[in-house]
Protein backbone atom coordinates (compact mmCIF):
# COMPACT_ATOMS: atom_id res chain seq x y z
CA UNK A 1 0.00 0.00 0.00
CA UNK A 2 1.33 3.47 -0.49
CA UNK A 3 0.34 5.96 2.19
CA UNK A 4 -0.65 9.18 1.09
CA UNK A 5 -2.52 10.81 3.78
CA UNK A 6 -5.44 13.36 2.72
CA UNK A 7 -6.62 11.05 -0.35
CA UNK A 8 -9.85 11.20 -0.28
CA UNK A 9 -12.32 11.02 -3.55
CA UNK A 10 -14.14 14.35 -2.40
CA UNK A 11 -16.89 14.62 -6.09
CA UNK A 12 -19.26 17.47 -6.17
CA UNK A 13 -23.15 16.67 -6.92
CA UNK A 14 -25.33 18.90 -9.45
CA UNK A 15 -28.62 18.71 -10.12
CA UNK A 16 -29.47 16.98 -13.37
CA UNK A 17 -32.10 19.48 -13.82
CA UNK A 18 -30.42 23.38 -13.33
CA UNK A 19 -26.61 22.08 -13.10
CA UNK A 20 -26.66 24.09 -9.94
CA UNK A 21 -23.62 22.46 -7.66
CA UNK A 22 -25.29 21.78 -4.57
CA UNK A 23 -23.20 19.04 -2.15
CA UNK A 24 -19.93 18.32 -2.08
CA UNK A 25 -19.63 14.09 -0.12
CA UNK A 26 -17.12 11.83 0.55
CA UNK A 27 -17.24 8.92 -2.42
CA UNK A 28 -15.89 5.61 -1.60
CA UNK A 29 -15.22 4.20 -4.51
CA UNK A 30 -14.77 0.56 -3.75
CA UNK A 31 -18.97 0.91 -2.81
CA UNK A 32 -19.40 3.22 -5.40
CA UNK A 33 -17.46 2.73 -8.39
CA UNK A 34 -19.61 4.55 -10.93
CA UNK A 35 -21.14 7.94 -10.86
CA UNK A 36 -23.41 8.30 -7.60
CA UNK A 37 -26.82 9.77 -7.90
CA UNK A 38 -28.72 11.36 -4.58
CA UNK A 39 -31.89 12.82 -4.45
CA UNK A 40 -31.54 16.40 -2.76
CA UNK A 41 -32.62 19.30 -2.14
CA UNK A 42 -31.68 22.07 -4.75
CA UNK A 43 -31.70 25.29 -3.74
CA UNK A 44 -32.37 26.94 -7.06
CA UNK A 45 -35.25 24.37 -8.63
CA UNK A 46 -36.76 24.87 -5.13
CA UNK A 47 -37.38 21.22 -4.57
CA UNK A 48 -35.84 17.79 -4.27
CA UNK A 49 -33.86 16.75 -7.82
CA UNK A 50 -31.73 13.80 -8.66
CA UNK A 51 -28.16 14.84 -8.07
CA UNK A 52 -25.21 13.57 -9.95
CA UNK A 53 -21.57 13.37 -9.71
CA UNK A 54 -19.64 15.38 -11.68
CA UNK A 55 -16.81 14.23 -13.65
ZN1 LIG B 1 -31.78 22.38 -9.71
Amino acid sequence: MSGKKGNRPVVTLECTECRERNYTTEKNKRNDPTRIELKKFCRRCRTHRMHRETK
